[in-house]
């Protein structure tokens, strides 16, 4: 790769920042600019609803890389720059400062944001949403403050809330249409094992009903649902789920339909323009289209994409990996489910220790270790491959030698 050529990467999140670290460690000698829209410099999301968010953490502790490795590896971090359009055409960006900024390679690594909800009410004061660190700061001094904790939705973000608040010592309430947390992702029977591990915790869970409104004078104050219920609140944190920030894409003529469309290596509908982390939208060469909102994925993609943009014809496969704490429970999601017919337990799910697997004509889709650590890997091997379920369930088969698929004695 010349010299003199210049990669520009859109989004200075955790994505953008290893597919940056990717580039100088796989010899890219030319200009390297890397545009964040953020004041802070890249940082993982996953602290701010759990460690972080409960003041255990310290400030440093999110941030991807250290302040100073960026000059070090001369890499033009610039944040606080929007960037407002891009020229595919040209080949130029132009950025919220007024410059424009000419590219050879392209990564655009823009991330997602919360879903907003647009009820009554949903602009009043103390309404809020958890993304960035600055949320994470608010809230943390909210919960300081005590008092009672709305959460709209029981997915990742709810959840996790939800557990840190109580473990602050606040009341909670989780309101969600589902009947129990996650049920899309991982359907009734596990679900029913965190709406349990919740309410043990003193959360209240309504369930199975709609936020319709949210009442005060100013701010909130009042909580109203379909079936009828008003819950007094000193603050609410919403958390129904997240759209990939695609506009910038959309807006220049990309193919954008959930996210960025890339291919099996992450390049976009325009050629030398890439995609990755929560934006992208990728032809998975096992599983199909698939965009994926976890950590793993922007920690894996950013790198895959760097690789790309320096020519690599390397598809990205990584089977897609999630984690999740909630209280003293831990767990690891290995697969993507989504019409699975069986769900099957290695372990004990009433003492919260156990391995939940997603079959479907008997293979595996997907597994999930819950308090049960060191294997993850052995899961992510067994995804997409046929098991006998006999084994699969009986902890004295040791989970390497049923992943290996040998014959049952
Ligand atoms: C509170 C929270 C907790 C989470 N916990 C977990 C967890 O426990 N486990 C897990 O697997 N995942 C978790 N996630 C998800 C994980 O953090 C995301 O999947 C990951 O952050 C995605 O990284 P990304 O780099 O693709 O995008 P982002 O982190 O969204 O970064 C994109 C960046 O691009 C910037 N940007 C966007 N548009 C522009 C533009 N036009 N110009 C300049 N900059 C722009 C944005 O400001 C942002 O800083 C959590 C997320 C949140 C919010």
């Amino acid at each position: 790769m010349p010299t003199d050529n210049t990669f520009a990467i859109v989004g200075a999140g955790l994505a953008g920042a290893k597919a940056a670290e990717t580039l100088r460690q796989e010899g890219f000698d030319g200009r390297l600019v890397l545009l964040g829209a953020e004041p802070e410099r890249p940082y993982e999301r996953p602290p701010l609803s759990k460690e972080y968010l409960r003041g255990e953490a310290e400030r440093e502790q999110p941030f991807v890389h250290e302040a100073r490795f960026y000059a070090e590896h001369r890499i033009d971090l610039r944040v606080g720059e929007n960037v407002v359009r891009l020229d595919p055409a040209r080949r130029e960006l132009a950025l919220g400062s007024g410059e424009r900024l000419g590219y050879d390679r392209l990564l655009l690594a823009t991330g997602s944001a919360p879903r907003r909800l647009s009820i009554p009410g949903g602009e009043l004061e103390g309404v809020r949403y958890l993304r960035t660190v600055g949320d994470s700061d608010a809230l943390r001094a909210r919960l300081d403050a005590g008092g009672r904790l709305v959460i709209v939705g029981a997915g990742w973000i709810g959840c996790e809330v939800a557990a840190s608040a109580r473990q602050r010592g606040v009341e909670v309430t989780v309101i969600a249409p589902h009947s129990v947390p996650f049920e899309r992702v991982l359907g009734a029977e596990v679900g029913a094992i965190y709406r349990d591990l919740h309410v043990d915790h003193g959360v209240e869970m309504l369930l199975g009903t709609a936020v319709t409104a949210f009442e005060g004078a100013g701010r909130v104050e009042r909580v109203r649902t379909q079936d009828g219920r008003t819950i007094e609140s000193d603050a609410v944190v919403v958390g129904v789920g997240a759209t990939p920030r695609a506009m910038l894409a959309a807006a220049a003529g990309l193919a954008v339909d959930n996210g960025i469309l890339v291919n099996e290596r992450l390049e976009t509908s325009v050629p030398g323009i890439f995609a990755a982390g929560d934006v992208a939208n990728q032809l998975h060469p096992s599983l199909g289209r698939l965009r994926v909102e976890h950590w793993d994925n922007a920690l894996q993609q950013g790198p895959a994409a760097a690789r790309s943009m320096l020519g690599s014809n390397e598809s990205y496969a990584r089977v897609p990996y999630f984690f999740s704490d909630q209280y003293d429970v831990g767990m690891e999601y290995s697969g993507h489910a989504n019409d699975w017919d069986r769900v099957v337990f290695r372990g004990d799910p009433a003492a919260r220790e156990f391995i939940a697997f997603w079959l479907r004509e008997g293979h595996v889709l997907a597994g999930m270790n819950v308090n049960v650590w060191d294997v993850a890997e052995t899961i992510q091997a067994m995804v997409g491959h046929p098991v006998d379920e006999r084994r699969l369930v009986d902890p004295d088969v040791p989970l390497e030698h049923v992943a290996l698929g040998e014959v049952a004695s």
